[in-house]
């Protein structure tokens, strides 16, 4: 596919998994510079054909990715939106998504996961200091390009992806199959989507992260889900208290009550620097 002058994007056939309304593909995107060819491994992102109308949402995703810039928010280098497909071209990032890898790992140590809260907390000040809403934070949507060792003293690094499809623009059944990351409000009529919304998707993320990747509410049907909202539930709490209330608070179902994202950093820190993590190292396999 041809995605815009000088760049050129060579499709490999490996399909690399699906989303709800797209399928992704490893692919090589050349540049020519000054007359010599440059070879990136690129992830390809296609909008799948039965959800043609939402490219201009698509193309609104990309375009929002591309013209900010941060360190633990995904590269997104361009977009195609010119004959039968709609391609987005990202960075590959290694390890891939979060939840997977937790789950594929069993036991990540609790320094990893604060560190991995942390840097996600950081791109979500970033978004929010820049005014823009993401929309669809969840453990799947946060992407792991280096994993932590910490015999190594290395530690990881996440890269937040790109939100999708704009989630005011979704079905109410997509919407209530996104219960518990997706914000109350946003099952309101008229829904409200704002800045807070981001902050109780993050409190359900690090809900995941803690959890090692396993998924909250997984196997309910949407009117159990529904339900769950309507009755004002929140996920069952981490044993460990000064995380499960940082997640309630970040679940608060009144939005502005919502902790600021330099009170969420700052609470990070705390536990990073505190004794925490010598607490309940023995505790981090199980939850
Ligand atoms: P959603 O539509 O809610 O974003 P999703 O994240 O599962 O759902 P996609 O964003 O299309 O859907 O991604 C599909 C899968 O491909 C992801 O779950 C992840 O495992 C993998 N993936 C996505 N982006 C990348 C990337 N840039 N590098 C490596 N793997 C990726
Ligand atoms: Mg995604």
């Amino acid at each position: 596919a041809n995605i815009h002058q000088g760049m050129l994007c060579v499709f490999q056939d490996e399909c690399l998994g699906q989303g709800s309304f797209t399928r992704v593909f490893k692919g090589t995107k050349v540049d020519i510079r000054e007359g010599e060819e440059h070879r990136t491994q690129v992830l390809l992102k296609v909008l799948d054909a039965n959800h043609k109308d939402y490219w201009e949402a698509f193309f609104e995703a990309s375009s929002m990715m591309s013209q900010i810039s941060h360190k633990h928010l995904l590269l997104v280098y361009g977009v195609s939106v010119h004959g039968a497909k709609n391609i987005m071209v990202q960075e590959l990032v290694k390890y891939g998504a979060l939840d997977l890898y937790l789950k594929r790992k069993g036991s990540v140590s609790v320094s990893c996961k604060l560190d991995i809260a942390k840097q996600l907390a950081l791109a979500l000040n970033f978004l929010d200091e820049k005014n823009i809403v993401h929309g669809n934070i969840c453990a799947k949507n946060v992407l792991l390009a280096r994993e932590g060792d910490p015999s190594q003293e290395t530690s990881p690094f996440i890269k937040l992806s790109d939100p999708g499809i704009k989630v005011s623009l979704l079905d109410r059944n997509v919407i209530l199959d996104r219960i518990p990351w997706v914000g109350p409000e946003l099952l309101q009529d008229p829904p409200i989507l704002s800045l807070d919304s981001d902050k109780w998707s993050f409190g359900a993320t690090l809900w995941e992260i803690f959890n090692n990747g396993e998924t909250p509410l997984k196997d309910w049907d949407l009117e159990m889900k529904r339900r769950f909202y309507g009755t004002y539930q929140q996920l069952e709490p981490s044993q460990w208290t000064e995380l499960a209330d940082m997640i309630t608070q970040c679940m608060d179902y009144q939005p502005a009550s919502r902790p600021s994202c330099r009170v969420v950093i700052r609470q990070l820190n705390n536990l990073i620097t505190s004794d925490y993590e010598v607490l309940h190292a023995s505790e981090a396999p199980e939850r």
